[in-house]
């Protein structure tokens, strides 16, 4: 089976992890500030706080920015769960902004209309969370600019988006946003295994980040309410989790961090033939704006007005051993959002995009070989 996603391991990959294996520290070693230093100063010289995964990420980037009982946090429907679970943890509430069928990300009218109301209403959100959905940045200085007139907060969750960039700048460097995550799982771009980061600009959100990624607890003289009652003192000042990542998984990261710009730019050479070899076919693709370059994590086609044959083409696919698969289920007609009183209709572009959606193989060991004999097999397969 052609995977839809896979990591690509090489020999220095292996070697850094295995340095780490022979040293003195496995975890809470010199690997974590070494990879959270060379990723923040990729994006710009943002604070990067790593963690065990992205979803821990997106849980501290909330309880950061004090979301809790009482607070709303709008999101995509069109991304994987843990973008709007991360705001449950908190006790919060969820709500989803329908996208834009061009880009199939979070629409900014829709979010402009649904503020309007919102506010009328008295129910506006605290925090939004745009999703980068394969790669491509969302429209973030709109988003920005109705955040500042709705007083609203903004965690970009950019789990599948490391190396794209907005308006020529990387994303990561939080212009348009307090908190930024990225997503080491091993379909992402890079890979820790399981991993993920929180970027920001501010350094009080970053202490704070910090501080909850271990427990609440600080060593910072500056940070306690007594005096230190001799060196092997800590207090916990706030509640806090285990979500630190092992230098195992950070060392990894840096030397996958090395290897970016080759994966970007074979997953941009993937694209640019998926998108000559798929011109001739009726299929809809992501449309990608000129003022912003996706990182290029999922390659989706749609069978426009033709859902009721998705099925039927899904499954010629893979009988043909390719790995497609599907992104994503509106996260609200998940049986744990339906029971919160969610219903089909709540956002009918992305409930239409979902009917027709099929992600196709992209990874950079996809050859070109793969790539003609995906396309054909398409072809063949299309109503
Ligand atoms: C993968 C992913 C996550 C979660 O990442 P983990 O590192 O697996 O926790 C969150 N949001 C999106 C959009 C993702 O694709």
């Amino acid at each position: 089976m052609i995977p839809y996603g896979r990591q690509n391991i090489n020999a220095a990959d292996i070697d850094a992890v295995v340095a780490v294996l022979q040293s003195d520290s496995l975890t809470q070693g010199p690997a974590v500030p070494a990879f959270e230093a060379a990723l923040s100063t990729r994006c710009g010289g943002t604070h990067g706080i790593a963690v065990s995964n992205a979803t821990a990420a997106l849980h501290l980037a909330c309880l950061a920015l004090e979301v809790g009982p009482g607070d709303t946090v709008w999101t995509t429907p069109n991304t994987f769960v843990a973008s709007a679970n991360c705001a449950r943890y908190c006790g919060a509430q969820v709500d989803f902004v329908d996208i834009d069928p061009i880009t199939f990300n979070l629409c900014t009218i829709a979010l402009s209309d649904k503020l309007r109301l919102a506010k009328a209403e008295g129910r506006l959100p605290k925090v939004v969370i745009p999703v980068h959905f394969a790669g491509l940045p969302c429209d973030m200085a709109e988003i920005a600019r109705l955040g500042a007139e709705y007083g609203f907060r903004i965690i970009e969750d950019a789990s599948h988006a490391i190396g794209s960039h907005y308006l020529g700048q990387a994303t990561g460097n939080c212009r348009y946003s307090d908190i930024t995550v990225f997503s080491f799982h091993p379909v992402k771009i890079i890979t820790t295994g399981e991993g993920g980061m929180a970027l920001t600009a501010d350094p009080d959100l970053a202490n704070r980040l910090r501080l909850l990624r271990s427990h609440g607890i600080t060593r910072d003289p500056a940070e306690m309410t007594a005096t230190s009652d001799g060196p092997w003192f800590y207090q916990q000042v706030a509640l806090g989790f285990n979500y630190r990542m092992t230098d195992l998984q950070a060392a990894l990261g840096n030397s996958q961090l090395k290897r970016l710009d080759n994966f970007l730019n074979r997953r941009r050479q993937l694209v640019a033939r998926y998108d000559a070899l798929l011109a001739k076919l009726p299929v809809g693709r992501q449309q990608r704006p000129d003022d912003r370059e996706s990182a290029h994590h999922l390659y989706v086609v749609r069978l426009i007005g033709k859902g009721s044959q998705r099925l039927r083409v899904f499954q010629a696919l893979r009988a043909a051993g390719i790995g497609v698969n599907v992104h994503y289920i509106p996260v609200y007609l998940q049986p744990d959002y339906l029971r919160l009183g969610f219903a089909r209709g709540h956002c009918p572009s992305a409930e239409q995009y979902y009917a027709e959606a099929i992600s196709l193989p992209l990874h950079p060991d996809l050859t070109d070989e793969d790539q003609d004999f995906i396309v054909a097999t398409l072809e063949r397969s299309l109503p």
